[in-house]
């Protein structure tokens, strides 16, 4: 029998997972493992456990939110040799699961492990110590997504993240930070509000849409600078930017990348995978290709890559005459009140 660990937290979702754990491990079970059960009991316990003992199974399979898949890669990450995860979501936000279309019912989740095959995932290292899964940030509150209504975020999703992140500083005295971004030869010194490294079509709970060509593997992650507005005016014209997805326009600096690195007099907080990530005057993430192997449902990635590659190439923007959108229309209409464009 395949040896498997399997590490859950207990509490994650309000403990969800004590009603269907007998199920669970009597599925993977059946699947031809042996399962050996390890509940978390504390922060980074499973990090701890999975660094420790990982590398002496054939699988291992974590529950919990996205902080403990986060913990669970940083793990996996310092291991000798790559050992395949599968995860079974409980969090609240769950936007690793979101991404890889993992099923939020535990049951159906650990059958698609049994059956599954591997997907080898992008990682992202940040100053050469951390790991983060899908998104590295700075500038914004973690808890920024939970306020955002759902319809906006399906809609929006990458944009709407960081437009409610810009709309944190409509209400009062907003400060960028001096920050100079090198990434592929480019330097560009410049104010920034705010920040995001990410490779996820789900951040704080929002869908960034397909059309914005996220892929998992391709060694390259998304990152969006929002650039300090000088004036009220101009902090409501970025902000239309980025609930329309223009993120190419002057407002912004957006590009892909494989490395990236920031530097500032003032150090930057960070947040990684929505954790506290430490404070920096020098930062540096780097995209660590297929640097994890995930253990997907059979034909994920083949359904996944087929409708991204199908969509028309028009990806850039969200046209103005979309605003038969009824979402789309009533945030572009509130949020121009009193503004002339
Ligand atoms: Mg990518």
């Amino acid at each position: 029998m395949k040896k498997m660990l399997f590490v859950f937290n207990p509490r994650s979702g309000k403990g969800l997972i004590r009603t269907a754990l007998l199920d669970i491990v009597d599925v993977f079970t059946r699947g031809g493992f042996e399962v050996v059960c390890y509940p978390t009991q504390k922060p980074r316990d499973g990090y701890r456990k999975i660094l420790e003992d990982g590398s002496n199974f054939d699988v291992v399979v974590v529950s919990g939110g996205d902080g403990t898949m986060s913990e669970a890669v940083t793990a996996l990450m310092q291991l000798p040799k790559m050992i395949p995860v599968g995860y079974i979501p409980t969090g609240s936000t769950n936007d690793f699961a979101a991404s890889m279309r993992i099923s939020t019912n535990m049951i159906d989740a650990a059958q698609d492990i049994v059956d599954g095959v591997y997907f080898e995932y992008d990682v992202g290292q940040f100053n050469r110590q951390r790991y983060f899964v899908y998104v590295a940030a700075f500038g914004i509150f973690t808890d920024v997504p939970y306020e955002t209504p759902q319809d906006a975020k399906n809609i929006f999703g990458h944009a709407a993240y960081i437009a409610e992140g810009i709309k944190r500083f409509t209400s009062g005295s907003y400060k960028g930070m001096d920050i100079t971004v090198e990434h592929d030869g480019i330097r560009e010194s410049a104010n920034f509000l705010l920040g995001i490294v990410s490779n996820s079509t789900s951040i704080g709970g929002m869908k960034v849409p397909m059309r914005d060509g996220v892929y998992f593997d391709d060694g390259l992650f998304e990152v969006t600078l929002v650039r300090t507005p000088a004036t009220p005016i101009a902090l409501q014209q970025t902000l239309n930017d980025a609930l329309l997805n223009r993120l190419s326009t002057k407002n912004f600096l957006s590009f892909k990348s494989a490395k990236v690195k920031f530097t500032s007099p003032e150090p930057i907080a960070w947040t990684l995978d929505g954790e506290a990530g430490g404070a920096y005057t020098e930062s540096l993430a780097v995209n660590c290709r297929r640097a994890i192997k995930l253990i997907i449902k059979p034909d994920d990635k083949t359904d996944q890559q087929r409708e991204i590659d199908s969509l028309k190439p028009d990806y850039n923007e969200v046209s103005v005459a979309d605003t038969d959108n009824k979402y789309l229309r009533t945030a572009l209409f509130e949020d121009q009140k009193g503004i002339e464009i």
